[in-house]
């Protein structure tokens, strides 16, 4: 299937209130355009120096949203170009984000990546470690917390995903109910090609596209 037909299909698909991040790791600027000429607003990328790349064809046609491992060394060029972080895991991280943003004067939205299957090789912070982490992130005034987002395991049969999915609501559910200062539950990033019908009826409202949109991946 054609990008724009695989576009329209599924932003057809998708319910009322739920957004979708086109995953574009591994694909040229030039798919990346046709995505967003087809009417994908929002584009994900794991890579800055990909972002930056498609950045340069593609603009502010599209919100950008960084979706992959974040190294320290990367946050400079990445508070730049991204319009929010997905994958917040440590005090680190949000740290140089903060720092990074408040040289170019703009407040970062973020979301606290979850490991929410306790993946000893996965990023994302633990789910009993989540509180504690976005209590001591709160205060930096250069970053915004709008949510949780996570991947869950990998399995060929999405209702295995289901329960991670369940624990990362729960988590939060009950974040947004403390109602911290500077801290807004808004964004419940969970799901992709292979999972994100189950992700949506487990409560996300962001789910990131990649294969089913483009194709299958030649790498990575
Ligand atoms: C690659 C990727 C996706 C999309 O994966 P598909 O299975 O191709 O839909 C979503 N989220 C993240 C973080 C990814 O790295």
């Amino acid at each position: 299937m054609k990008i724009k037909e695989s576009v329209a299909k599924i932003l057809d698909e998708l319910p009322e209130g739920v957004e979708l991040v086109a995953a574009a790791k591994a694909r040229l600027p030039e798919e990346v355009l046709e995505a967003v000429q087809s009417g994908i607003k929002m584009v994900g990328e794991n890579y800055v120096q990909e972002a930056e790349e498609a950045y340069e064809m593609v603009g502010n046609k599209a919100k950008w949203h960084f979706i992959g491992r974040l190294q320290k060394n990367k946050v400079k060029k990445a508070v730049k170009i991204f319009d929010m972080i997905e994958t917040v895991d440590s005090v680190e991280i949000a740290r140089e984000i903060d720092k990074r943003c408040q040289q170019i004067g703009k407040v970062m939205p973020i979301l606290v990546e979850i490991n929410s299957g306790e993946e000893e090789q996965k990023s994302g912070v633990l789910p009993p470690d989540a509180e504690r982490l976005i209590r001591e992130i709160s205060g930096l005034k250069n970053i915004k917390v709008m949510g949780l987002m996570t991947m869950g395991p990998r399995f060929g049969n999405p209702e295995d995903s289901r329960p991670y999915f369940i624990k990362t609501r729960e988590i939060f559910d009950r974040i947004k109910k403390l109602g911290l200062a500077n801290v807004e539950m808004r964004y419940l990033s969970m799901g992709m090609t292979n999972s994100y019908k189950v992700a949506i009826e487990e409560g996300a409202n962001i789910v990131r596209i990649g294969t089913k949109l483009f194709g299958e991946r030649n790498y990575k």
